[in-house]
């Protein structure tokens, strides 16, 4: 069968500047790919360019078995692919609750698209609290709650994530990894997961995928980079 998403050769960069450099990946149905690397080694411009944001220069990208070079953004939230950038991706004059709405436009299902705000309540309880509040009275850490529960309640088929558990306490960025399990285990989601916290994210994820000045440098399973010390300290450096 073939991956939900298959990334072929991708280069990309801002104007002249080249950063992608020809990255390769596949990423199977019901499964998270862990992108780690250093500061600037392009894991956010394979996001950007991944969900549009930036046009690729080379190469190519097929998720759910289309072609998705020059798809506009928004067909792309309608194919259900949502992208959850670093720190940022709410709008900040709305409150929690209109936030979230937002999250379910697409849904045509209204009730389920409510019983899935419950859920991001029930899951982020200080979402639930302060859901009268706008975006910009919200600390980093419940910000960068509200966007993913906004993400999840498009119910996306794939979620790329930049730096999730940012300015999170351990506790809560903990159970956002074994929620991102879950849904993949139960629901059939598949993420791509750019995260600081190489254990936290090689914890949860099937694949580590590791990049160095804008390449993939390997790309093995989560498990031998997380066990393999030879391994860690060859590409990761501890
Ligand atoms: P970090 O963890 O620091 O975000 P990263 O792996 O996500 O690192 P990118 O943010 O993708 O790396 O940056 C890769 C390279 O692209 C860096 O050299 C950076 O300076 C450059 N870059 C990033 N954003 C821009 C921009 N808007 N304009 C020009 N160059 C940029």
């Amino acid at each position: 069968m073939s991956a939900l998403l298959e990334v072929e050769a991708l280069s990309s960069g801002y104007g002249p500047v080249p950063v992608l450099r020809e990255v390769t990946l596949d990423v199977p149905a019901g499964t998270i790919a862990a992108v780690l690397g250093a500061n600037g080694a392009g894991k956010t411009t394979l996001l950007r360019t991944l969900s549009g944001l930036l046009r690729p220069t080379g190469g190519r990208v097929r998720y759910d078995g289309a072609d998705l070079r020059g798809v506009p953004v928004e067909r792309l939230v309608r194919r259900s692919l949502a992208h959850v950038p670093e720190g940022r991706g709410i709008v900040a004059e709305l409150t929690v609750e209109e936030n979230l709405r937002l999250g379910g436009l697409w849904r045509r299902d209204r009730a389920d698209a409510r019983r899935a705000q419950d859920e991001v309540y029930q899951l982020f309880e200080p979402l639930a609290r302060r859901r009268r509040h706008a975006g910009h009275q919200l600390s980093g850490g419940e910000r960068q709650m509200l966007a993913l529960g906004r993400a999840l309640i498009a119910r996306p088929k794939l979620l790329l994530l930049d730096e999730p558990s940012l300015g999170l306490a351990p506790r809560v960025a903990a159970q956002i990894m074994a929620l991102l399990r879950r849904l993949c285990d139960n629901d059939g989601l598949t993420v791509l997961l750019v995260e600081q916290n190489v254990r936290s994210a090689l914890s949860v994820a099937d694949q580590g995928v590791v990049m160095s000045l804008g390449r993939v440098v390997t790309a093995t399973p989560a498990a031998q980079l997380r066990d393999d010390a030879t391994l860690r300290h060859a590409y990761l450096g501890f």
